[in-house]
Formats: C-alpha cells, structure tokens, sequence
C-alpha cells in the first residue's frame, strides 16, 4: 500500500492550526514514514495549479484550517474538496466558525470603515479601501472577494471529520493522523482525536468540584489569583468545562485558566453557546427571573464568552448585525 497524499490549506485563521502541526515535533517524522505531504503552501511553494493538476480524488486525506471570509478561501477549499477522498475541518475555525467568527457581529462595511479609516491608528485621507479590482500602471490587478460573513467550512464544502482545538493539541493531532493513516474510518462527522465525554472529566480539580455547585456571582479573570488546588467553576470564574468535549488534556486549568470551550459542543448539542448560557444560569443561587439576569449581566461580552469560538455555527448564526 502506497503512503497516504496529505494536503493542508489555511483560510481565515491565525496560523496556529499551521504550527499544530509542527507542534508534533520528531513525531512528525514517524507520520512522514506513511504519509506523503503533497500539498501545504504555508510551508513550501505550492501554487493553486498545483492543486489544480490532480485527478479528481487523488489526495487522501485535506486537512483545512479557518473558515471561509474570502472568494480565494472558497474556491481552494471547493477544489480541494473535489481532488480528495477525505475532509478534515481541521481547528476550531474550520470546525465552527472560531474566533474570527466573531467578526460576524458586525456588517463589512464597518470593519472596512474601523480598519480603512476609523481606527486611531490609520492616517488614508483619501479612504482608500481594497476593491476586488484595481488598476495600476502595469495593468489590472484583482483582490478576492470579502464575504459579508464568515462561514465554518461545513457551511461550504462537504466536511467528513473535525479535528477541534484552538488549536489541537499535538496528542489530539496524532491521535487523528493515526485513525485516518490506519483506514479504521468512524462514522463521518465524527469529531477526532479529542474524547466523548466532558472536559471536566478528564480535569486534575474535578475532584474538588462540589457535586452541586451554586454561585452568587460571577468572576472575572483578573479580579482574583484562583486557588489552583480548587475546581476553577466553584471558586467563581465561568468555567465551560462542563460543556465542552475533553480530549485537550485540560490545558487551560493546568495554567490556572478556566476553559473557554475551544473544543467545542459534546455530540448531540446542536448550539454550544446556548447549552453555555442554560448551564451557567443554572447554577445562580437566586429564585427569580430578574435575580438570575442581573447576575448573568456581570459577564461582560456574554457573546464573547459564549460563542467565543462558534458564533457563525450557532443557531444565531449572523442575525446580529451591527452598522
Ligand atoms: S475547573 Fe473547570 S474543567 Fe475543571 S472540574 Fe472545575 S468546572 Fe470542570
Ligand atoms: S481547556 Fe478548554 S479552552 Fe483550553 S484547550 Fe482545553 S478545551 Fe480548549
């Protein structure tokens, strides 16, 4: 059997889920023995027609990070999608829109107007703002589309696995590398690499977590230096461990940080950031209505906490919209 061709494309995303990958260390050598690198233009010069030259089907297996903002992200992603057997969404961008998903609060004529002309830092007194076409002395020269919103790559392109993480762990990374290089294939939309079960099992505090938790209030980050020795949730701070899907190893706690959910809802929970805020409601020590939404107001950003990593998955998707 031949080694498996892997491709990797980056969309609207840091770059993290690119340095995930070398975050494998030598182990990435062992992966080299059974896999062949056929297409990675962050890392060595591969054009477009490239990609273009493959038959349809290929490529093993594509590994794409970011959602989709761009016209270019699109119509790689499509094309990638046609020369390979298998997707990966691969990073909590792909998988659910991720933080540059939040951008989605807004409408693209205000993020054009902040960073091309409000923003302090930004002197373009003849506003100038990229247009898809420009003409300049050697000719015309062509940008690529701005969606109105960013989409998650499922939203875009038939995704057949999600690796999650903002971003993935190197175990979580391997773990996956390894299912798919075996072709012991679970069922499609399988979340790989990462385990079933809440965060806060796999957590070093859950044993310090009270088996009914009950809070007057909410904490943030830099009003208090948590115990370490104590679960997080309980000494205040809007823990999302108990909804999010474990397998990162607890990374954040480790660090005295609570986890902000990057690994996403647990299978069957359709909007992360709803199971979020019902979870964390429920755990206000207070009788009415009026009580439970005068505490929630402490949590400055409520979208920003609860779909710091999955707003354009969301059942919200992009109903907010502000000018
Ligand atoms: S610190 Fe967070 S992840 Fe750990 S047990 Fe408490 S709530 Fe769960
Ligand atoms: S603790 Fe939560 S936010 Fe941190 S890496 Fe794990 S899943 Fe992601």
């Amino acid at each position: 059997m031949g080694k498996l061709k892997v491709a990797f494309y980056w969309n609207a995303s840091c770059g993290g889920c690119e340095e995930a990958v070398l975050d494998l260390g030598e182990d990435i050598l062992k992966i080299l023995e059974h896999v062949d690198i056929v297409f990675w233009p962050v890392a060595m010069d591969f054009k477009v027609s490239d990609l273009e030259k493959f038959a349809d089907g290929e490529i093993g297996v594509s590994f794409i990070n970011g959602g989709i903002r761009l016209s270019e992200q699109e119509y790689v992603s499509k094309l990638l999608r046609k020369k390979s057997k298998l997707v990966v969404a691969f990073g909590s961008c792909a998988h659910l829109g991720g933080i540059p998903g939040l951008a989605n609060l807004w409408k693209r004529e205000s993020i054009f107007g902040y960073y091309y002309s409000e923003s302090q830092t930004v002197v373009n007194p003849e506003g100038v703002a990229p247009s898809t076409k420009t003409r300049v002395p050697e000719g015309e020269i062509e940008l690529p589309e701005f969606y109105e919103v960013l989409r998650p790559l499922d939203q875009v392109v038939e995704v057949d696995y999600y690796v999650p993480g903002c971003p993935p762990p190197p175990n979580v990374v391997a773990k996956a590398l390894e299912t798919l290089v075996k072709g012991e294939l679970p069922p499609k939309g399988t979340v790989l690499g990462a385990s079933s079960r809440a965060l806060c099992e796999e957590c070093p505090l859950n044993e310090t977590k009270p088996e009914k938790i009950l809070l007057k209030e909410f904490k943030r980050v830099h009003e208090f230096v948590p115990d370490p020795k104590k679960c997080l949730l309980a000494q205040g701070l809007p823990c999302l461990g108990p909804v999010t899907r474990g397998g990162c190893g607890a990374q954040c706690i480790k660090a005295n940080m609570p986890c902000t959910g990057c690994f996403g809802p647990l299978d069957e929970v359709e909007d992360f950031g709803a199971r979020a805020l019902s979870f964390l409601a429920s755990i206000l020590d207070y009788d009415t209505e009026e009580e439970i939404l005068r505490a929630l107001e402490k949590l400055v950003d409520p979208v920003g906490l609860l779909y710091l990593y999955s707003l354009p998955s969301s059942l919200l998707k992009d109903k907010i919209r502000r000018e």
